[in-house]
């Protein structure tokens, strides 16, 4: 079999700055994409804050040019998911449900899932007025009134934020304490432009019909009560999930299940490289993502450098 020298788990803009970067260092980078195929960015509109782009791109068009710009340094991109990944051994296999690849390094890219409520309006009007991220999306709310869902830091987080652009937030949690630090609920209670709904469970995000967001269903979980609040947005921030179970028993993984990087991308294994969402759980931003994606690649070029049957082919 042909090993190769660097196998990128992942197509988000981690995974394909890693292909670019490694591409153009000829090392002929192998990408899996995945199930969701260009990362969380395909499930938004507009990115206005992608550095370059000073009228915005629409987030499916960059991971787009992305995967264009990586294609032409080399990297080969298949669509295929990965059942399987040992890193007990060098070279490290890598396995989808119909191939075995081996490799000498290894990127890790797989990114992390926004938990979802789970209701079927919320996948039909993601991207359009249903956002899983304040920073990308909360500036086209701006004199508009919207939700916030959950009840941790990040909603906490999320709801103050979008008091900048939102004329009210309503922020909407299913129990009726919160689990965020006490710091961030004072601020939010002591915020005028946000109204807290405790007890309550969203039932329905309107209106799928149109297309776009104009209300919110809730039912008081005490009494049952169900009524519709009219919103513009609706941001979903009850939590992230890492996509780490490949890598569980063989990668130093952190409490919330992110893997754990050092010293740049490494890993705690020799030649296994993380980069993106997969490993941070406090910027999660497409510009943050990509810079960690070129740092895997570099630290991957630089170790397979050391290693004698490296093979820049
Ligand atoms: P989190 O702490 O896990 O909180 C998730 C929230 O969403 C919980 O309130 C949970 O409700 C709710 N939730 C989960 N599933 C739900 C569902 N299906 N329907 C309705 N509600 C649901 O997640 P996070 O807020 O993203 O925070 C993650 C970590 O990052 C935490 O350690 C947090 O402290 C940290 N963080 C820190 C900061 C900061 O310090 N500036 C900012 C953001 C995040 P229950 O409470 O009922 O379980």
């Amino acid at each position: 079999m042909n090993t190769r020298n660097v196998i990128i788990i992942g197509s988000g803009p981690a995974g394909l700055t890693a292909a670019l970067y490694s591409g153009r260092a000829n090392l002929s980078p192998l990408v899996i994409e995945g199930l969701e195929a260009g990362g969380q960015l395909m499930m938004t509109t507009l990115v206005e804050n992608w550095p370059g782009n000073r009228d915005g791109i629409m987030g499916p068009d960059l991971m787009t040019e992305m995967r264009a710009q990586a294609e032409k340094f080399g990297a080969e991109i298949i669509q295929n998911h990965v059942v399987s990944v040992d890193c007990s051994s060098s070279p490290f296999v890598v396995k989808t449900a119909d191939a075995e690849y081996t490799t000498r390094s290894l990127i890790v890219a797989t990114g992390a899932s926004a938990r979802l409520l789970g209701l079927p309006s919320e996948r039909t009007l993601m991207g359009h007025g249903v956002s899983t991220c304040a920073t990308c999306d909360g500036y086209f709310f701006r004199g508009l009134e919207i939700a916030v869902v959950g009840g941790g830091d990040s909603a906490m987080e999320e709801a103050n934020f979008l008091t900048k652009f939102a004329s009210k937030v309503t922020l909407i949690h299913r129990r009726d304490s919160f689990r965020a630090s006490k710091i961030m609920q004072d601020k939010v209670r002591a915020n005028p432009k946000i109204e807290i709904l405790t007890n309550a469970i969203v039932l329905e995000i309107k209106d799928t019909g149109k297309g776009e967001v104009t209300g919110i269903v809730v039912q008081d979980v005490a009494s049952g009560t169900v009524k519709e609040i009219p919103v513009a947005g609706v941001f979903v921030a009850i939590g992230h999930t890492p996509n780490t179970a490949l890598f569980k028993g063989q990668l130093e993984l952190d409490a919330e299940g992110y893997v754990v990087t050092r010293d740049g991308a490494k890993t705690n294994l020799p030649g296994v490289f993380a980069c993106g969402d997969v490993q941070d759980h406090t910027y999660r931003q497409a510009i943050t993502a990509a810079g960690s994606g070129c740092m895997a690649a570099l630290d991957a070029e630089h170790y397979l450098d050391g290693i004698p049957e490296h093979l820049h082919t």
